[in-house]
């Protein structure tokens, strides 16, 4: 399933045209198709059916209170990685019972903004962690649930910046380490040891590298539930793959779903995830206006109003997003997509074939759900851009254009 399609010509999210929507929000818009978002959620929860996993869906991908707690709504807790998102995730809905917490640099105020809460469990990602959690529930008088976050060490074949289980990579502890690291939390007081957790990169496109790692932290979870009776859950993290170029294979959900419930069963531990993209990429397009087209005698540039500040992915990861026009056509150009950022690493396309377009016209960036919105900025003083989402024929703003006013908003012109 894709989140758009094309009627007589016209792409539609859902029973609306994109044009409509552009017309009423303005471009850069930001559009989301709410069906397509149950249909991911869904498409988990019957894959794993057998073993009824907690899944967290992990916020950073895309922070919308209207898409949070559209999961939230079918059960989903949520992965947070700061305050600010367990803050987002609380009153999005979320259960604080269903939200864990990773991330290498979490402060005091964060831990015991967590702790008071009564989060599920945090994922401690280093030692010095694990000592900051126990004098915290101490002080507070809360338990410290956690969870290490081991590093398999395996290559989950992705951009170097979006590995994270690799030995040399800042997050989480190396297998070698991790039963001293339960050693240490188990004598620290104010900790109760709950899991395990790993999450090894994103996006991954094959069920291998899980399989890979799990391979590899079984024999560990098999040791440490001997030492600890509270020792019950596999967290596998997220990282699950979507499509973002026509040719690439859709991730294979049942074949995953297959193999950790393997180990799930064989282990005897309750598991959790934590996807994301795999929620959301898809489900969203940005819609930009061309504004210019600029023929060089050297290159072609559709110059549109959406930039790297709107979406940053292709600048920071060579991400790819398929470009499709918002009326059809078979006609493509060969050049590049630019927006009106002052960088010369401002573009949605690079060198490609991109759907022959002109002045004033449509156009849909594709894969827009994940790290997308989130990531957004008003570098260059770009008022960031509105979201809106899709169900049936229901159109809602989740989001309003930010305003020029917004730019400013906190700052101060002393006198001096
Ligand atoms: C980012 C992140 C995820 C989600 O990754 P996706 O690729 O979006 O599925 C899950 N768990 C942790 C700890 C993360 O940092």
């Amino acid at each position: 399933m894709e989140a758009f399609e094309y009627r007589k010509g016209e792409m539609f999210v859902d029973r609306v045209p994109v044009s409509r929507l552009a017309e009423r929000y303005g471009t850069p818009l930001y559009v989301y198709n709410r069906s397509y978002l149950l249909g991911q959620y869904r498409q988990l929860v019957t894959a794993f059916s057998e073993i009824n996993p907690q899944i967290y869906f992990a916020i950073k991908a895309n922070s919308s209170a209207a898409v949070i707690s559209t999961f939230a709504r079918e059960g989903a807790g949520a992965d947070v990685v700061s305050g600010g998102e367990l803050w987002r995730a609380i009153r999005a809905g979320v259960e604080p019972s269903k939200i864990v917490f990773a991330g290498v640099g979490k402060t005091v105020e964060e831990i015991d903004y967590a702790l008071m809460e009564g989060i599920h469990c945090f994922t401690v990602e280093s030692e010095p962690e694990l000592e900051r959690i126990s004098q915290r529930a101490q002080v507070l008088n809360r338990p410290g649930r956690i969870a290490v976050r081991v590093n398999p060490d395996v290559d989950p074949k992705t951009h170097k910046y979006t590995s994270t289980g690799k030995k040399e990579s800042k997050f989480g502890v190396d297998l070698e380490r991790a039963m001293k690291a339960y050693e240490l939390a188990a004598s620290l007081p104010g900790l109760e040891i709950a899991g395990i957790h790993m999450h090894i990169g994103s996006p991954i496109m094959t069920v291998e590298p899980y399989a890979q790692a799990l391979e590899k932290v079984a024999p560990v979870c098999r040791e440490l539930k001997k030492k600890y009776p509270k020792f019950t859950q596999l967290d596998i993290g997220g990282g699950l793959g979507i499509r973002y170029r026509d040719e690439q294979e859709p991730f294979d959900v049942q074949g995953f779903a297959g193999v950790v419930i393997r180990y799930a069963k064989e282990l005897g531990m309750s598991v959790g995830m934590e996807p994301g993209r795999f929620l959301v990429g898809n489900a969203g397009l940005l819609v930009c206006r061309v504004q210019y087209i600029k023929d060089n005698p050297f290159k072609k540039f559709i110059i549109s109003d959406g930039g790297m500040n709107d979406l940053i992915r292709p600048a920071l990861y060579e991400a790819y997003h398929k470009i499709l026009p918002v009326k059809e056509t078979a006609d493509t150009v060969l050049g590049d997509l630019v927006g009106p950022v002052c960088e010369s690493g401002d573009f949605l396309a690079a060198e490609r074939a991109l759907p022959k377009v002109k002045q004033d016209d449509l156009i849909a960036v594709r894969s827009a759900g994940a790290y997308a919105f989130a990531m957004s900025s008003s570098y260059n003083s770009r008022p960031r851009p509105a979201e809106v989402m899709v169900q049936g024929r229901k159109v809602k703003l989740i989001r309003a254009r930010e305003k020029r006013e917004d730019l400013v908003r906190g700052e101060k012109n002393p006198e001096w």
